[in-house]
């Protein structure tokens, strides 16, 4: 250095500091590489001295909790636990201070409060005297996968209640057909408790002591398993408590993670009673049925029995009549008597029909009739009640078949044209019309006449209920006519229908027959 004024001599002190700049330089460079690596890194880092603190923390940790760097640099490790964790992490951190790695689930919280899982690995950090120095930990975000666990343990745990508490026998068998669950239901019918029974395959022998029955079981169980279906099967067990009982059995398949079907789960019901209860109705039914027999047989004994002397009563009262010292009131009584034998000879006749039907002895023919003819035989016979009452009857008549019996078709048709006449007024109007709908032949008779109650209509179809106002009209009548009608179109895979407005308003009945024999199977259409 040149001398200056003043000073007479300068002294220098160099030293060599390459080295020094050299590891400073590499220092910073690889501190600068940590820092990339660990900002790269997908989960979050943070370093913590020995005393706990936090040091350093990289990207993914700061975004982790929400908050920035400057704000945890420096705070204790419990700065972000959740207070029920501190207790755990402390534990934690004493083991990595013994040198030992961790790994634990714990809540934090995040700046704005919320919760969060994190599973955190760490490890300690020790230097070359082998002294703790700190930790540094590794924290993953486990919330969504936390949440998963605890809706499949809550789904888990209600399948298990659900086939616990289920009010039916639910039990798997494994390939081996062993047991390997068994409910509640399962314990309560079978006695067995699944402390007996689980792990072992032995409760079917106890179930089905005999071994021919047991081997038809798993034949029907192998059957039904090799179509992949799940059928009823009914067997009998016996009980721990040495009783019989009935079980409805669906066994379905479960497929196996190898993709075998090998797991077995059945599920039973106890029908027991139901069976009885069944045997006992069938009994009833049984009983029913002859007691049903025995009075068809007994009301067509006795109406024949009350024929004779009625067709006696008749006789006499035809001879009395001819006699020609009758006074007046003497031969009203005698026309009287007439009357009502020709009306009890009408009424066991319905009866009879109706026994008859009832009994399946109808004896209908069925075949191919020509519907019009019927039609026409029948209004010729009613044309001079028709002109007695002034009425006007609209039909045009046109071919049409059926396939019925027809005498059976005749009486239907008769009742029904009765009826109209009757309970129409003089000079009303009544009409006849057929139609031809989907292989099957309605024939349509209305009538302007006294009209039937949407009341009304429910009943006049049961055996001798009668209208208050039909009871006026006709006081003859018996409430059997419409009800051998039913009967009658029933044998004959027919139908009938009633339409009105109500009082005074006319009625229309619909008769519904199969046009051929192609279309006298199956149920009968619903009445159109
Ligand atoms: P009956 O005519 O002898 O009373 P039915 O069995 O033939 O017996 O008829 C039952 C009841 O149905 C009748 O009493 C009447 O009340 C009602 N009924 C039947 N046909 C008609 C009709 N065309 N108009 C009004 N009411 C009718």
């Amino acid at each position: 250095l040149p001398p200056c004024a003043g000073i007479r001599r300068v002294i220098s002190v160099a030293s060599d500091i390459t080295e020094r700049v050299i590891a400073e330089e590499r220092l910073r460079a690889a501190n600068e590489e940590l820092e990339r690596v660990l900002n790269a890194m997908g989960e979050g880092l943070v370093v913590m001295d020995s005393e706990h603190r936090m040091t350093q923390l990289n990207k993914k940790a700061c975004e982790l909790f929400q908050y920035p760097r400057e704000e945890i640099l420096g705070k204790a490790y419990t700065f972000w636990v959740h207070p029920n964790f501190v207790d755990i992490l402390r534990e934690e951190l004493e083991k990595r201070e013994k040198g030992a790695k961790s790994t634990y689930e714990a809540l934090y919280l995040k700046k704005d409060g919320s919760e969060f899982w994190a599973r955190v690995t760490a490890v300690p950090i020790v230097d070359e005297e082998g002294n703790y120095q700190g930790s540094i930990g590794c924290l993953s975000d486990i919330t969504e996968e936390k949440k998963l666990a605890d809706e499949m343990d809550r789904l888990y745990e209600f399948n298990e209640k659900l086939i616990q508490g289920a009010s039916v026998w639910i039990n798997v068998t494994d390939s081996e057909g062993k047991i390997t669950l068994w409910n509640d239901e399962a314990e309560r019918i079978s006695g067995y408790s699944r402390y007996e029974v689980l792990g072992n395959s032995k409760i079917w022998e106890w179930l089905y002591p005999n071994e021919e029955y047991r081997e038809s079981i798993w034949q029907q169980q192998q059957t039904l398993a090799n179509k992949g279906n799940s059928r009823r099967i009914d067997t009998t067990i016996r009980t721990k408590e040495d009783v019989e009982k009935v079980i409805a059995w669906y066994g379905t398949p479960l497929l196996e993670e190898d993709g075998k079907r090998t797991v077995w789960m059945a599920i039973g019901h106890d029908v027991t009673q139901s069976r009885r209860d069944e045997e006992q109705l069938q009994a009833y039914a049984n009983t029913l049925n002859a007691m049903s027999r025995e009075k068809d047989r007994f009301l067509s004994t006795a109406a024949h029995e009350l024929r004779t002397p009625l067709t006696v009563i008749h006789g006499f009262a035809d001879l009395l009549m001819k006699r020609d010292d009758l006074n007046a009131e003497q031969g009203t009584k005698i026309e009287g008597i007439k009357n009502q034998s020709k009306r009890l000879d009408t009424l066991i006749a319905s009866l009879l029909d109706i026994s008859r039907i009832e009994a399946g002895k109808s004896a209908l023919v069925l075949q191919q009739i020509d519907l019009a003819a019927t039609l026409d035989k029948v209004i010729t016979e009613l044309r001079p009640r028709l002109k007695r009452k002034g009425q006007k009857l609209n039909y045009s008549q046109h071919p049409v078949q059926a396939y019925a019996d027809e005498m059976a078709v005749k009486q239907v048709l008769m009742n029904l044209l009765i009826n109209a006449i009757s309970y129409t007024p003089a000079g009303g109007e009544i009409t006849v019309r057929t139609e031809a709908i989907e292989g099957r032949i309605q024939v349509g008779i209305c009538d302007t006449g006294i009209g039937i109650t949407p009341e009304e209509q429910r009943s006049i179809f049961v055996e001798f209920y009668r209208t208050p106002q039909a009871k006026q009209i006709k006081p003859n009548g018996n409430g059997l006519g419409l009800s051998i009608v039913k009967r009658l179109l029933e044998e004959m895979h027919g139908s009938i229908g009633v339409r009105s407005a109500g009082k005074g308003q006319g009625s229309s009945f619909s008769v519904n027959l199969p046009a051929d024999r192609a279309h006298a199977v199956g149920p009968v259409p619903p009445f159109a």
